[in-house]
């Protein structure tokens, strides 16, 4: 018996927002205005939203013993995420600083705390979890020789989604776990390198080459590419025509959507499908978590 349609596995942060009329020099100080604390990390961010949309979703992460740990705890806990599985202590929770400027530009500094403690160890002990998952879910914002160790722990029967953000060089044996590997378009050229090719089918077809058994490349309000190395083929899948109000977020709205929707057993095209509509719904309203759609609003098909 499967326990979770989507184990995510990844970070948790507190995001402090502040905004300010121009980024201070080196040495110098300046004022802000509305801080805002919301939970964040791409971890945090795709078991909220696949929690909304009605899967039934765990976290694995790990957080400090403080309030943005709570903070973050208790969000997940109202969207429905078993938070069973998210380790508390060993360092401080992890936060984003980010300074907003009025034309909107983001500027953020990471400091990962406790989310770069998410070991191999942790892993293991979770085998559980992991084991019983019929999709795990990861991205790159928790070590990666603990991603590593994700894939060492799958079982046959879990499928392995990954979206390698921020990006870094990936080891053969996570690649050829993925199904699919799930990158925009900044990802998709880190990976590549010079010999990226100039359209998205190409970077599609080229991360394919590299061992994956599928790939999704996004492309903002394009939509998305879906390449299967099964099928082999290679289609594009268009996302619906939205006002764009904040885009921050809607690359983890997709995946949480991609990997509950495979898990259920529909075929990558028809996942994706859906998933650009999550994507497409996330950017209409401001934040993350607060911007994602509920299943309400998107009915499967
Ligand atoms: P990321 O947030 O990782 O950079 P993308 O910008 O490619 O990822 O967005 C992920 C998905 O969200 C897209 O595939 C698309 O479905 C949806 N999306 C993003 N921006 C828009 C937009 N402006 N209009 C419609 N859909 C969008």
């Amino acid at each position: 018996m499967r326990d979770h349609d989507l184990l995510v596995v990844g970070s948790a942060h507190a995001d402090l927002l502040v905004g300010v009329e121009r980024r201070p020099r080196p040495g110098e100080t300046v004022f802000g205005t509305d801080l805002a604390v919301h939970p964040g990390g791409k971890g945090a961010n795709q078991a909220f939203a696949a929690a909304r949309l009605g899967a039934r979703t765990a976290l694995l992460a790990r957080v400090g013993d403080d309030g943005h740990g709570r903070m973050l705890l208790e969000s997940q806990h109202a969207a429905g995420v078993d938070v069973a599985g998210v380790l508390v202590g060993g360092a401080p929770t992890g936060v984003a600083l980010i300074t907003v400027d009025p034309s909107g530009d983001n500027s953020v500094v990471v400091f990962p705390g406790a989310n770069h403690r998410l070991s191999p160890a942790d892993i293991r002990a979770a085998w559980d979890l992991v084991r019983t998952a019929r999709v795990v879910s990861a991205q790159l914002e928790i070590p990666l020789e603990t991603v590593v160790e994700i894939v060492r722990t799958l079982s046959s029967g879990s499928r392995f989604v990954l979206n390698p953000s921020p990006p870094a060089a990936l080891p053969a044996e996570v690649l050829v776990a993925c199904d699919p590997l799930i990158v925009n378009e900044h990802e998709a050229r880190f990976l590549l390198g010079t010999g990226a090719g100039l359209e998205p089918r190409d970077w599609a077809l080229g991360l394919l080459s590299r061992g994956p058994r599928s790939v999704v490349v996004t492309l903002g309000a394009a939509g998305a590419i879906v390449a299967d190395g099964r099928s082999r083929t290679c289609v594009r899948v268009p996302s619906p025509r939205v006002e764009a109000v904040d885009t921050t977020g809607a690359g983890d709205a997709f995946a949480a959507a991609l990997g509950w929707r495979l898990g259920l057993g529909e075929d990558l095209e028809t996942a994706a499908s859906y998933a650009v509509r999550a994507g497409a719904a996330a950017v209409t309203r401001r934040g993350a978590q607060s911007a994602y759609p509920t299943a309400e609003e998107l009915p499967g098909p």
